[in-house]
């Protein structure tokens, strides 16, 4: 427990100049805060809103020296930062998140062992060092399984869906990535998350339960309140505190599970940073997840999370963007927004939107009927 606290006009350091560090920016500079970035990019989403931006590499020492120099509180919205740097951050500098949350869920062998000593429940795995352990592991799992590079995957990046056994030769180039989980394929009824907040004060504030929906295994849409029973969502509120509980957090914490239809859950993911799936709480609740963050990050009183209205969040891929910006004069009362990234590549994050409804019936309807996710082509612009 700790209690300093930082305050407006200091300097929150951030690394990671994506959409993520964009928008904690933005909340952290309408409270008053200076922010200074670390990003490779010279035009990064978060680079457009900073104060100071420091363009070097993730793990450059001179740039995370740099970003220490003149930050009063370091944070991140990126998982990937190596474990020199992190050290080192850690012994100079003021980073109240620590590093072990961020290490365990750099890995998903870490990852799911401690999840796992936490007592909660994962899909049955097994870690793969070698094509053979695929083989040998496949007859405890059954098909279909998912193979999943440790480290570095992201969005659907690194898996790979085995149906039957002739995919295990294709699966196993994974391996040239370094060790893989294979897991069982949970014939889930919902896909949902809970992302939990702590204070270095111990106060702690969790988002309503989000409902998700993945396509090509990158999230598509955020439906809140999730459509579930009022118990299952009690359960995944109590499973992520849980959590946060044994895994001793500071600062943000998003938990993936999958809820099958006897309403059990298994954890899927963990990331210590806010999540896509809360980007609905920028408009649809009392606090949004960029602000408590920050709040959490400056040992601020958090807020309240609660939900002014149901929502639904529709991410804007790269193939999504012109139909989108084509339709936009004839949408009312959607909340866009698109990130900054200059280059609108296919699959890429360019933005969301967020509708808020009576009904999250209506919202649904309402994106759908306006074609911008269903008449994109496979080529951008074509
Ligand atoms: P991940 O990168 O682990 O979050 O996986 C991306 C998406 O793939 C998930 O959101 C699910 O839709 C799907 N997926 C991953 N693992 C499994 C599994 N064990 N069983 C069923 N679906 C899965």
């Amino acid at each position: 427990m700790s209690n300093k606290v930082i305050l407006p006009g200091q300097t929150i350091g951030i690394i990671g100049g994506g959409q993520l560090g964009k928008m904690m920016a933005l909340s952290a500079k309408a409270m008053g805060y200076r922010v200074a970035v670390l990003d490779p990019a010279e035009d990064s989403p978060c680079g457009q809103v900073a104060d100071i931006t420091i363009i070097d590499a993730y793990d450059s020492f001179e740039g995370i020296k740099e970003l220490e120099a003149v930050s009063d509180v370091i944070t991140y919205e990126f998982e990937n930062i190596s474990a020199e740097a992190l050290d080192w951050l850690c012994s100079h500098a003021y980073v109240p998140q620590g590093k072990e949350l961020l290490e365990i869920t750099q890995n998903r062998i870490t990852e799911k062992a401690a999840i796992s000593a936490s007592g909660s429940a994962v899909a049955p795995y097994a870690v793969i060092q070698t094509e053979n352990d695929i083989y040998d592991n496949i007859e405890k799992l059954g098909l279909p399984a998912v193979l999943k590079t440790a480290r570095g995957g992201y969005d659907g990046k690194g898996q790979y869906v085995l149906k039957d056994e002739s995919d295990i030769a294709e699966a196993a180039k994974l391996l040239q990535n370094g060790p893989c989980v294979l897991e069982q394929f949970i014939s889930f009824h919902k896909e949902i998350s809970v992302i939990i907040f702590r204070s270095p004060s111990g106060e702690k504030a969790v988002l309503p339960v989000a409902e998700n929906v993945h396509k090509d295994n990158i999230l598509h849409q955020t439906i809140v309140p999730a459509r579930i029973s009022g118990k299952a969502a009690e359960k995944a509120i109590m499973a992520a505190e849980h959590l946060a509980e044994k895994l001793n957090l500071t600062g943000t914490l998003a938990v993936e599970m999958f809820l099958t239809d006897e309403d059990e859950i298994f954890i899927n993911e963990l990331a210590p940073r806010p999540h896509n799936s809360g980007h609905y709480s920028i408009e649809a609740c009392e606090t949004s997840q960029f602000e408590q963050h920050i709040r959490a990050v400056c040992n601020l009183p958090l807020g309240s999370m609660s939900l002014l209205k149901p929502a639904v969040m529709v991410n804007i891929l790269g193939e999504h963007q012109e139909p989108l910006l084509a339709r936009i004069p004839a949408l009312y009362n959607w909340k866009v927004h698109l990130y900054g990234k200059k280059e609108a590549k296919f699959k890429r994050k360019m933005g969301h939107i967020t509708l808020l409804r009576d009904h999250v019936e209506e919202a649904l309807a309402e994106a759908e009927h306006t074609g911008i996710w269903s008449c994109s082509k496979e080529r951008i612009g074509g």
